[in-house]
């Protein structure tokens, strides 16, 4: 076996990453690319009905989206392939062949109704139920006359005779399990396609894998995993298996718990730099006050040694900060960038002619309240309306009244018009002197000015705000404004 690291994450594709295997394949690409070694990708799809050319799509998709690209396997190469379990069947049956002749492995004939009986039997009188080994015990005539019937079978893996399984998993310490709990795994399903638990440690030990990094509803797989690794004479690699993801009320992750699939994570606007730093979290922490990592800095911090053996909570609120603060350190420009598949899918852009500089000083204006991409449509519609069509009643200042109010937006458009430039300072100052000779208070203007120019209550900043609007498309709001103003100002009144 090689000794440079070579870990794997080994998806059974499903068309949707579900984020405890999303944050496996994190701490898997961590640990490598800490090390030095390789990350690989092997696509686990013995179930090859339910593994479509798109599921696998999708899976890869999410990956990249993460930003964690792999050195070796599925759609990269490398010298172990192929990478997918699927195509993998002559290496598989080899190994079966090799337990049957070992005397380690045998056929079964029963069939699911019999099985069904059996599993019955057993509940009826309040025992587990275990194969009770009917196949291994036939007579070699009736084994003959089963071979003859051609009848479909599975392979059954002879459970171990020592007393327990033993390894020392890195996170979990010493682990222990008694053999006798240990039933005849089937190895080979009627279609003779191997199970996972029996293709999965062929393929790990074919592909000099050395750490197995896997979720802890893993554990059990892996007593059963090691046996079949001594029989077929592989040495044995490392194993860690992580934390269990729960919801804050300690019950199982699903559906409900919120996006739990990463493509959902990408549709709802959360930076794939966000998602990363929360899935180290689920199950790891740096040992410092530090919540904010890249994945340079993970890559740094992160050690087996660290990684809890409790259970992980899941907490969405804590990933709606971390993409906060991504969003709150992202340049302008990338902020931009990010959201125009949001703007166009709005309809409010069209991403083959985006004037980049009134796009810019939009985002620029709405990035501290953006929460996620997904809110940007919402936050910068007032930018790209055609019209903003204010409700009249909005436009009335605070304890002015609807006449007095239109006579101010008047006086405001006539001495906006008449600036020379259009910049903040200029804005401020025209506008505050304007208050100042109303004899009104600053935001008794401001607040109808704001509507008349957006349509909304609730803006960024009045100055900053007309500055991205630029003037024409300001004095031409509020121009408009005023008409509409003008013929309700009787009904108001
Ligand atoms: N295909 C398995 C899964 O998706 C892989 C588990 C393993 O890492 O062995 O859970």
């Amino acid at each position: 076996m090689a000794n440079k690291v070579r870990v794997r994450i080994a998806p059974s594709p499903t068309g949707n990453l579900h984020v405890g295997n999303a944050r496996t394949a994190l701490y898997n690409y961590l640990f490598a690319r800490q090390q030095g070694g390789t990350f690989i990708l092997r696509i686990d799809d013995t179930d090859a009905k339910r593994s479509t050319e798109k599921d696998i799509d999708g899976v890869l998709v999410s990956f990249r989206w993460l930003g964690l690209e792999w050195d070796e396997g599925f759609a990269a190469g490398g010298d172990y392939g192929p990478y997918r379990q699927s195509q993998r069947r002559d290496l598989y049956d080899g190994h079966v062949q090799q337990l049957l002749a070992q005397g380690q492995a045998y056929r079964c004939w029963c069939t699911p109704a019999e099985l069904d009986d059996m599993r019955k039997a057993a509940q009826k009188q309040r025992r587990p139920f275990r194969y009770p080994q009917t196949c291994l015990h036939l007579s070699a005539a009736e084994r003959a006359a089963k071979e003859r019937s051609g009848d479909p079978f599975v392979v059954r893996f002879l459970s171990p005779s020592e007393s327990t399984v033993d390894f020392t998993d890195l996170v979990r310490g010493d682990l222990s399990v008694e053999a006798s709990e240990l039933d005849d795994l089937v190895i080979v399903k009627a279609d003779g396609m191997p199970t996972y638990n029996f293709a999965s440690v062929v393929d790990d030990s074919h592909m000099d894998i050395t750490h197995v990094i896997r979720g802890a509803d893993h554990l059990y797989n892996t007593h059963r995993q090691i046996p079949i690794a001594r029989a077929l004479g592989f040495s044995l690699p490392a194993y860690a298996h992580l934390p269990l993801l729960t919801n804050p009320d300690r019950s199982k992750l699903g559906k409900r718990s919120g996006a739990v699939l990463v493509g959902d994570y990408a549709s709802q606007g959360y930076l794939p730099e966000a998602v990363v730093n929360f899935l180290a979290f689920l199950g790891w922490n740096p040992g410092t006050t530090q919540e904010v990592f890249s994945l340079a800095e993970l890559i740094e911090a992160f050690s087996l040694e660290r990684v809890n053996r409790a259970n992980a909570v899941f907490e969405l609120q804590k990933l709606v900060w971390l993409n906060g603060v991504y969003i709150r350190g992202l340049p302008v420009a990338e902020l931009a960038d990010r959201c125009i598949p949001f703007l166009a899918d709005a309809g409010l852009v069209d991403p083959a002619d985006i004037d980049r500089d009134y796009l810019n000083g939009a985002v620029e204006l709405e990035q501290e309240r953006l929460k996620n991409l997904a809110e940007a449509p919402e936050a910068l519609d007032f930018f790209y309306a055609e019209d903003v069509t204010p409700e009249a009643r909005l436009l009335v200042a605070k304890k002015q009244t609807p006449a007095d109010s239109l006579r101010a937006l008047e006086q405001t458009l006539a001495r906006l018009r008449g600036l020379d430039s259009w910049e903040l300072a200029t804005i401020e100052a025209c506008l505050r002197g304007l208050a100042a000779d109303l004899g009104w208070k600053a935001g008794q203007l401001f607040m109808p000015i704001r509507v008349a120019v957006t349509g909304k209550t609730a803006t960024p900043p009045l100055f900053e705000t007309m500055v991205a609007l630029g003037r024409e498309r300001s004095l031409s709001r509020m121009s408009k404004a005023i008409d509409a103003f003008t013929g309700a100002v009787a009904e108001l009144a």
